[in-house]
């Protein structure tokens, strides 16, 4: 069980299980983030902007670097009309075991051992990715609810506009999600 969560949000043990088992021992972010991926990635900054909704798969992926990845619809994610989205790293509030993919950018939940489903094929990679918070429950004002985990391919998506394009096929499964919400400028 992960103990590291607090701050203003203080997580209800029942809701920290509904994105998975959570592992014991949360994996070191600064030392992991290494390796030529991480030209195009968020970095290693607590409080990361340039976080993008695709609104073709409705997935959270970073959208800082050179190239905007691969999406499941095909081609990079799109984030036309999304928001500049804030993710924490390393410390903060909300649920620990987020993860940043190397090879579709997305933001999935990898505190269970399941890699998820990736949207460039196979499996979501964790190894350069140092340790995501997402809050949830009810937001403070000025941050969007709606996001949720899908149960298939691991990655936090955006509810309101339907399931989307899961790379597990067909659109996201919300069911068993937490209510999850970012904080956005
Ligand atoms: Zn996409
Ligand atoms: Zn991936
Ligand atoms: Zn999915």
């Amino acid at each position: 069980m992960d103990t590291s969560a607090g701050g203003r949000h203080e997580l209800p043990r029942r809701a920290v299980l509904k994105a998975g088992a959570v592992t014991a021992g949360a994996i070191g972010a600064a030392a992991l983030m290494s390796g030529p991926a991480m030209a195009q990635g968020p970095g290693t900054d607590a409080v990361q902007s340039q976080w993008r909704w695709c609104n073709r798969c409705q997935c959270l992926f970073y959208g800082g670097g050179t190239t905007t990845a691969w999406c499941i619809v095909g081609g990079g994610h799109d984030y036309g009309g999304s928001g500049n989205y804030i993710v924490t790293h390393t410390s903060g509030p909300g649920q620990a075991g987020w993860r940043w993919c190397n090879r579709c950018y997305c933001l999935w939940y990898g505190g269970s051992t399941s890699d998820g489903r990736c949207h460039n094929g196979g499996v979501h990679n964790r190894n350069t990715s140092g340790d995501y918070r997402v809050s949830y429950g009810t937001p403070p004002s000025g941050e969007q609810p709606g996001w949720r985990w899908c149960n298939r391919c691991y990655c936090l998506a955006y509810s309101g506009n339907g399931t989307g394009s899961c790379p597990a096929g067909g659109g996201h499964n919300f069911s068993g999600s937490g209510t999850y919400y970012l904080p956005y400028g």
